[in-house]
């Protein structure tokens, strides 16, 4: 059976269902509509679309309540990647001189959309802001003109369109209007204009208070400053708004304590952190803490106790290194370390709490699903590491 085929399937229940909608509510119609409804239909079943489309768009001048087999069409075309089909149909619809004002706004999304899909992010955003100047409150613009400013990294305009979806949408809005800002400060940054960074990263957190993002870069700044404290208490202050997150600035937080001499309030801060937070996974961290205030005696015997209560690859992996001096030349133990080692290859480090993505690189905007702030740190449950079974089957 030809793969066309199939696609037709699904078409032709999408037809007979509306068929069966608008000539209910047009009986006296029926019989003519109904004998060239079929006809467009076997013409779509045997492949013939332009024959078929010709027949949708008499019938559709006849009685606009046809209008939605249109639609339906150019959905399918678009889901199966034939822009220029979808294109065709909807440039078809709002050409004509009969299209009664109602459908206009309508047409113009779908074919923003046709536009978005193909990747002609002018022309689609000519086609929004269409549809604004026929209906001002259209959300479904509005949120498109903000993926396409996105998408162009035009944060202004972005920031722009999103600042009026505010006041409705606070909740969605306002974290993604963060990222926005963010942005603006990361580019701050990179040109050394400190002013602006924090500017931006307090309308960051002026729009969501728990952006871990806009926090870092406030510690950050504090950091390459030399406030030292600062930077401690802004880092600290992540576990308030996603304790999750803290795994990101770990390194940070580390050289911070460092650079003030207070490893043991550090070991002390981490230990009381693992005990809120029992599946954030700190044993290493804290293990290379003892390490360097306590020695290597302090630090093995806490991972040995610790792995007992959370087994983790990494913490066996950890304690292992310790004993390499006493294993060199063991075999078992060679073979030990080689095969935890390879399994340590399917750890993934951050996951899109959203759509699933996983990867080892941390992304605030998720390549996969195009969501703000969900790509987090992986959670160590009790008894197993984060493994991603997904590609090992
Ligand atoms: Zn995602």
């Amino acid at each position: 059976m030809p793969v066309w085929f199939l696609a037709i399937i699904p078409l032709a229940v999408v037809f007979l269902w509306l068929f069966f909608r608008v000539t209910q509510s047009h009986k006296r119609q029926q019989s003519t509509l109904s004998s060239e409804y079929f006809k467009g239909l076997n013409y779509l079943l045997n492949d013939e679309q332009g024959k078929a489309l010709d027949i949708f768009v008499k019938l559709v001048e006849s009685n606009w309540d046809t209008i939605d087999t249109h639609f339906a069409l150019g959905k399918i075309y678009r889901k199966n990647g034939e822009m220029d089909k979808a294109i065709k149909i909807h440039q078809g619809l709002i050409a004509r001189p009969s299209l009664p004002e109602r459908y206009r706004s309508k047409i113009l999304l779908e074919l923003g959309y046709d536009y978005l899909g193909a990747g002609w992010f002018d022309r689609a955003e000519g086609l929004f802001k269409e549809v604004l100047i026929e209906d001002a409150r259209s959300k479904e613009a509005r949120h498109n003109l903000i993926l396409i400013y996105q998408q162009e990294k035009d944060w202004y305009k972005a920031i722009d369109i999103a600042e009026d979806l505010y006041k409705e949408e606070p909740g969605v809005i306002g974290p993604m209007i963060a990222h926005y800002y963010c942005e603006l400060a990361d580019m701050a940054k990179t040109k050394g204009d400190t002013a602006q960074l924090e500017n931006n990263a307090h309308k960051a957190l002026k729009h969501d208070s728990n952006c871990v993002r806009a926090t870092i870069l406030l510690a950050d700044l504090a950091k390459s400053r030399g406030d030292y404290a600062r930077a401690v208490e802004l880092y600290e202050s992540i576990e308030k708004q996603d304790a999750e997150s803290i795994i990101l600035v770990i390194d940070a937080l580390l050289e911070c304590y460092q650079q003030l001499g207070q490893e043991d309030k550090l070991h002390d801060y981490l230990v009381g952190l693992q005990q809120r937070h029992a599946n954030l996974f700190l044993q290493n961290v804290i293990a290379s803490v003892l390490e360097q205030s306590k020695g290597e005696k302090a630090a093995m015997a806490y991972l040995s106790e610790r792995i007992r209560q959370q087994p983790s690859l990494e913490g066996v992996l950890k304690l292992i290194s310790y004993k390499a001096q006493e294993i060199e030349g063991d075999e078992v133990f060679k073979d030990l370390l080689t095969a935890i080692t390879l399994l340590q290859k399917d750890v993934v480090e951050y996951r899109c709490q959203k759509c699933g993505f996983s990867t080892n690189t941390h992304y605030w905007l998720c390549p996969s699903c195009n969501h703000w702030g969900t790509v987090k740190p992986g959670i160590v449950h009790l008894g197993h590491g984060v493994i991603d079974k997904s590609e090992t089957g």
